[in-house]
C-alpha cells in the first residue's frame, strides 16, 4: 500500500491549498460514508518515482477558539492513527499561535510518526525572516511555503518522501 501523509494545522492556513498543489489533478475516489469523510480529502501525490496518499483534513468550518481547538485535535488524532508522515502547516502572516503551540506538543508528546513543519504564505523574500520563531514549536527545521505563488512544494514534497 501507498504510504498516507496527513496535513493538519489551523483553519486557514492555506492546508487545502498545499493539498490541491501537491496532487495536481489526483483526487482520489473516497467511498461515500456520511460523517466519516466529510472532514477529509483523499488525494495521490507523485514526486520522483514515489507515489503516496494525502490526506487534506479539517474541511467543515468551525467558529470560535474552543471549537477550533477541538476540531484540530481530532484532525491530528486521525493523522496520528492514519498516516505515516503528518504535515503540520502554520501561517507565516499569522506568526506562531497558541493553538499552534498546542497542536505542536500534542504531536510532540503523543507520536513518534515523523513530523514536517511548513510554514505557509512566505509569500516574498521579507516573510522570510517570519520563519524563524517557528524553531520554537520544537519540530524541527520550518519549510517555507507558498501556496499562492507554488514557492516551496519541491522542497515540501522532498522533505516527506524522505520519511518513507
Ligand atoms: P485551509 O483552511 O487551511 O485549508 O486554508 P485554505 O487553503 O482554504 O486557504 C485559506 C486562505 O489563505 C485562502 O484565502 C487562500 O487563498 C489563502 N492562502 C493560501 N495559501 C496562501 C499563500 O501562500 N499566501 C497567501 N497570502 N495566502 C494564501
Ligand atoms: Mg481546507
Amino acid at each position: 500500500a501507498k504510504p498516507v501523509v496527513a496535513i493538519v494545522g489551523r483553519p486557514n492556513v492555506g492546508k487545502s491549498t498545499i493539498f490541491n498543489r501537491m496532487i495536481g489533478e489526483r483526487l482520489a475516489i473516497v467511498e461515500d460514508k456520511p460523517g466519516v469523510t466529510r472532514d477529509r480529502i483523499y488525494g495521490t501525490a507523485e514526486w520522483l518515482d514515489k507515489s503516496f496518499h494525502v490526506i487534506d483534513t479539517g474541511g467543515i468550518e468551525v467558529d470560535g477558539e474552543d471549537e477550533i481547538l477541538r476540531s484540530i485535535r481530532v484532525q491530528a488524532e486521525l493523522a496520528m492513527d492514519e498516516a505515516d508522515v503528518i504535515v503540520f502547516m502554520t501561517d507565516a502572516k499569522a506568526g506562531v499561535t497558541t493553538a499552534d503551540q498546542e497542536v505542536a506538543e500534542l504531536l510532540y508528546r503523543r507520536t513518534d510518526k515523523p513530523i514536517i513543519l511548513a510554514v505557509n504564505k512566505v509569500d516574498n523574500l521579507k516573510r522570510r525572516e517570519d520563519i524563524y520563531e517557528f524553531y520554537n514549536l520544537g519540530l524541527g527545521d520550518p519549510i517555507p511555503l507558498s501556496g499562492a505563488h507554488g514557492i516551496g512544494i519541491g522542497d515540501l514534497m522532498e522533505a516527506i518522501v524522505k520519511k518513507f
